[in-house]
């Protein structure tokens, strides 16, 4: 190597060096400006950034209070993990589909964030929970709609049927509780 080369790539180094310490003395003198969070004693006002990735939320019509989901299914086709199993039924007033049950597996989530952007009703969106330590994975296991959201679905007669809806692709993980039950059609 040249000595020139040399001279020039020591200059590059510390020129670098030298833009990160003004850098960071810049964020030290702004004290009007605190980066560094007081987490846990800031738990009641923390503020997480808006693309933060937590756990999966279905999301309600702030018009209506019901959950947006229309039970489409596409999130649970875009879900890699099997992470998403829905369960609906067709509702006679109106013969549309509608959701019984969302239950969401955080134990398998890899919060890709796949079925939010597969979601075509904007019914999904990753939200800001962050302490989701638990001892019995078990409890990683969520029925996102259990408050419901909506009227209860009416009664089924014989001649209708419920659906469970699950990716084909996915493999089937035994470590879980496996696949959302069927709902019953009643005799
Ligand atoms: S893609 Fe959206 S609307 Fe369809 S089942 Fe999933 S959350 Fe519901
Ligand atoms: S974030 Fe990814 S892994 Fe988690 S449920 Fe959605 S698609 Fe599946």
């Amino acid at each position: 190597m040249s000595l020139m080369k040399i001279v020039r790539k020591t200059f590059q180094g510390l020129w670098g060096l030298l833009s990160g310490m003004v850098l960071t003395l810049g964020y030290f003198l702004r004290f009007d400006k605190v980066i560094t969070q007081q987490y846990p004693e800031n738990r009641a006002t923390l503020k997480l950034p808006p693309r933060f990735r937590g756990k999966l939320e279905l999301i309600k019509d702030p018009d209506n209070g019901l959950y947006k989901c229309s039970a489409c299914g596409l999130c649970v086709r875009a879900c890699p993990n099997n992470s998403i199993g829905i369960e609906k039924v067709r509702d006679p007033a109106t013969n549309k589909q509608k959701l019984v049950k969302y239950e969401f597996h955080f134990e398998r989530c890899t919060v890709c964030g796949l079925c939010v952007d597969a979601c075509r009703f904007d019914a999904l969106r990753m939200g800001q929970d962050f302490e989701t330590g638990v001892y019995d994975r078990a409890e990683l296991t969520e029925i996102l709609n259990k408050d419901h959201g909506q009227p209860p679905a009416p009664p089924l007669r014989e001649s209708q049927s419920a659906v469970s809806t699950q990716p084909e692709h996915a493999p089937a993980i035994r470590a879980t509780p496996a696949q959302p039950t069927v709902v019953p059609a009643k005799e």
